[in-house]
């Protein structure tokens, strides 16, 4: 099984004063038994590198171009975040594809820009409530994996994460049943389509708490987190990593 990843994404908050929460969370695991990522706004990947210094926390975005470069204002290239010292981009989100009408195809090639600049992407999928009431679940997994992922995908340069857009947010999560489905069905459709498809690590994202962390990651398929608001606060993220 691959290495497990602790990942945690800012969305729109924090600021310079917020990196207080790196020393915090260095201090109390020095040596974390799993890989460690925060993606912050990208204003702040630089200087939350710095601050990091030779931890073991690696930094990432959460949205980059499809292009390389040229005339899209506010707009950022897979280059760019990697030369700030991110290694990672989250890709697709939920938020994105809802807030900027980002389609599966918009997705994948922005996971291939992500590729060629050397950045890990971490695409995103998941269903809405509605999707799952209608029985649909997946259906909408599988097609989103099967137009988000670019080719040149692999266990290497590639993370899934399953968010199911319902549990975002709202400290509701599925069953460990209804994790389990998703995540052995997603590694399934990746097998053939991405090289070492058994390598590829799959992450559950949607109110995951210090409380239920060890739950969630003792589901088959889970390996690692994808963590919004309780990867704010070091007391919140520290638990979840030492969960891992
Ligand atoms: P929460 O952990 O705040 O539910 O957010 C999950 C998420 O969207 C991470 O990308």
């Amino acid at each position: 099984a691959p290495r497990k990843l602790a990942a945690g994404n800012w969305k729109m908050n924090g600021d310079l004063a917020a990196l207080a929460e790196i020393d915090a969370l260095v201090a109390a695991h020095p040596t974390p038994g799993c890989d460690v990522l925060i993606c912050p706004p990208a204003v702040l990947i630089h200087p939350m590198k710095a601050r990091i210094g030779r931890a073991a926390i690696a930094v990432g975005g959460q949205d980059c171009h499809a292009r390389t470069s040229g005339a899209h204002t506010g707009d950022i290239a897979a280059a760019q975040l990697r030369d700030a010292g991110a290694t990672h981009v989250i890709l697709g989100h939920s938020e994105r594809r809802a807030d900027h009408g980002e389609t599966d195809a918009a997705v994948a090639a922005k996971a291939a820009a992500a590729h060629a600049a050397g950045l890990v992407a971490i695409i995103c999928v998941g269903e809405t409530e509605a999707q799952r009431d209608a029985g649909r679940t997946l259906t909408v997994i599988a097609a989103q994996l099967d137009g988000s992922i670019p080719e040149g995908a692999t266990a290497s340069n590639t993370v899934i994460a399953y968010e199911p857009v319902w549990a975002i947010g709202t400290g509701r999560t599925p069953t460990g049943d209804q994790i389990a489905e998703v995540h052995a069905l997603m590694r399934e459709r990746l097998t053939g389509k991405v090289a070492d498809a058994a390598g590829v690590r799959l992450l559950y994202g949607g109110s995951v708490k210090p409380g239920n962390a060890a739950e969630i990651f003792a589901i088959p398929h889970v390996d690692g987190a994808l963590v919004g608001g309780a990867s704010l606060k070091a007391v919140d993220f520290g638990p979840i990593i030492a969960a891992l």
